[in-house]
């Protein structure tokens, strides 16, 4: 799917080869790759002319004059290419306009139709396919606005992708972007630390540099506007190469599911952070928190020896004296120290942590089979096989 340098790459292509160019006659084939106001573009493009051609996310912007936007959005399989009317054309191509009195042809080619053309008097506003929910350009994006985007609550991969956060980055991008910040997909964005917002910001810019210079990545049926093929693909690191060895230590690369797409990351250079979702202050309770290897455990009443998980629990019946956490706390200050902590209470008799009482000593012997629909007023059978005569045998004993 066409992303950021891809139609950076096109928009490049088109402003170089259309400045200044004279728009024809308009073929089109599928009527409803047309989106917006269903202006006829047959009439409304004849004798405007290209002034520039930009890109805003994944779009490419032609404007045009008199004042107009001709806004061309690729979805996975879009193609703009300028070409000779006399190359040959398949059945994809659903758009055809005429250029400097019919020297030259600019064609849309879309094979699964997710594309699109808008066309809008006078420059393009934030109705015409949604400009004004797209979040900032992330080659322009400010390391402001970038920290305070990283202070949601979401998956950083599905953050990423998601175009009114950021816009431009697809599933390759990010996924380059992640490992090169050795940041694990699933890390939640405000467990990011500022080191690791650096590091992503860097990544993201040096990859899409990187991107554009090669001029984007062809997959499958990405071309540029000259109907070449991209060459990042090649210096793909992880993506698409699930099972490969890692460019940097080797562990082969793996492919998980993330934000609905795949993702692939190294297990060794993109540690996992955090997969859970943190808690906010008024939901973090401490004595939930799990011990941790070499820390007392908490609370302090549970485990009175100060053990650590590592240790051996002593005898909690008969710890030494002021070894708890709770005497330590309470114990008498040494001489000369002048505090004036109250005198620690002796302590009788440490009651160990309450268990659960063991089940009881049932169901071993009392198994009930299934019975039949009819049989709800007839006593349970033991699996013994043991019954009364009147009775019928057990059955179905499961
Ligand atoms: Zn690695």
């Amino acid at each position: 799917m066409p992303e950021l340098p891809e139609a950076q790459t096109i928009a490049t292509q088109l402003d170089r080869c259309l400045r200044g160019a004279a728009l024809g006659r308009v073929v089109l084939r599928l009527r409803k790759i047309v989106r917006g106001n269903g202006s006829p573009l047959g009439r409304v493009l004849a004798g405007r002319r290209v002034v520039r051609v930009t890109r805003r996310g994944k779009r490419v912007l032609v404007h045009l004059d008199p004042p107009g936007t001709l806004l061309f959005r690729l979805g996975m399989t879009g193609q703009i290419i300028v070409v000779s009317p006399d190359c040959p054309r398949d059945r994809h191509v659903h758009l055809r306009i005429s250029l400097d009195g019919g020297r030259r042809e600019l064609r849309f080619r879309d094979v699964r139709r997710f594309g699109g053309v808008w066309f809008t008097d006078g420059p393009a506003t934030g109705a015409v396919d949604g400009l004004a929910d797209l979040g900032p350009e992330p080659l322009t994006l400010t390391r402001r606005q970038f920290d305070r985007l990283m202070t949601r609550r979401r998956q950083i991969k599905a953050l990423l992708l998601d175009q009114h956060a950021i816009a431009g980055l697809g599933n390759i991008y990010c996924d380059e972007s992640l490992f090169a910040a050795g940041i694990h997909p699933l890390t939640w964005a405000c467990d990011l630390d500022a080191a690791q917002r650096l590091a992503l910001l860097r990544a993201i810019r040096r990859t899409l540099r990187g991107a554009i210079r090669a001029g984007g990545s062809t997959l499958r049926d990405y071309r540029t506007a000259t109907g070449q093929e991209g060459q990042f693909q090649t210096q793909h690191r992880v993506y698409g190469r699930e099972g490969h060895p890692c460019p940097v230590c080797g562990t082969p690369v793996r492919r998980i599911p993330a934000a609905g797409r795949s993702t692939h990351f190294c297990p060794l250079c993109q540690p996992p952070k955090n997969h859970k979702p943190p808690k906010t202050a008024t939901e973090y309770n401490p004595r939930r928190r799990p011990p941790q290897a070499n820390q007392p455990c908490e609370p302090a009443r549970r485990c009175p020896g100060g053990t650590t998980r590592d240790q051996p629990s002593p005898s909690v019946l008969d710890p030494a004296p002021g070894t708890g956490r709770r005497n330590q706390s309470r114990a008498a200050p040494a001489r000369g120290q002048g505090m004036a902590w109250p005198s620690p209470k002796p302590v009788t008799r440490l009651v160990p942590a309450r268990r659960p009482p063991p089940s009881p000593p049932v169901a071993a012997d009392l198994r009930v089979g299934r019975r039949p629909h009819n049989a709800h007023h007839r006593p349970l059978y033991r699996r013994s096989g043991r019954h009364l005569p009147h009775e019928p045998p057990p059955f179905e004993i499961s």
